[in-house]
């Protein structure tokens, strides 16, 4: 039988979806903070102030918090910035904007032109920090940028994408997936674009 403190610590555990998901990402399979991630000793749950009841590792002396992604949105635009490219995954109804994760020792402004090369096979132009959003249904802080793209052939990524459609600003905000934090960076952005970045 599982005690409390490991039904507690199980609370932790979701099940790992496939697919992509809203925001344009893979969910990542959840960690089960049961043992510790440096001396793997096992866990308890200890008060910790201001943050309630935390995994505790007695040996080390120290909280195992829990730890959550980063991914990067990104709306594409051409050196015109008159156009907005949406993607349509594999497997998918809906337009989203271009996602991924950032890498572990990676930091977003290498992760943007990376996950661009791998998905569409451009060169970035530049890019513009826009905001950030929590994407609490599977622990993911994403953070949007305005991606400025080379103007070329896109070599698509056919094992993720299924289609990626250059739309005028006003396409965009109708073809985009309702109700996602997709949809509202977009809006920011197309606001911001009618000045350029
Ligand atoms: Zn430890």
């Amino acid at each position: 039988m599982m005690g409390l403190q490991e039904r507690l610590l199980f609370c932790e555990l979701k099940t790992s979806v496939t697919g992509v998901n809203d925001e344009g990402v893979q969910p990542l399979r959840k960690v089960v903070f049961m043992y510790c991630r440096h001396c793997g000793q096992k866990l308890s749950l200890r008060f910790c102030e201001n943050e309630g009841l935390i995994p505790y590792c007695s040996t080390c002396a120290d909280y195992m918090f829990p730890q959550f992604s980063v991914a990067v949105s990104m709306v594409v635009t051409n050196r015109a910035q008159d156009k907005v490219l949406l993607a349509k995954h594999v497997d998918d109804q809906d337009f989203i904007l271009f996602a991924g994760y950032v890498k572990k020792g990676e930091n977003a402004e290498k992760a943007i032109p990376r996950e661009i090369k791998e998905e569409l096979g451009l060169n970035v132009v530049k890019a513009k920090y826009m905001s950030s959003r929590y994407y609490e249904k599977n622990d993911v802080l994403m953070l949007n940028f305005i991606v400025v793209v080379e103007d070329k052939e896109i070599k698509m990524n056919t094992n993720e994408i299924a289609e990626a459609k250059w739309c005028s600003s006003e396409e965009a905000i109708q073809l985009i997936r309702k109700g996602t934090t997709a949809e509202y960076f977009l809006q920011n952005a197309v606001r911001e674009l009618k000045k350029k970045i």
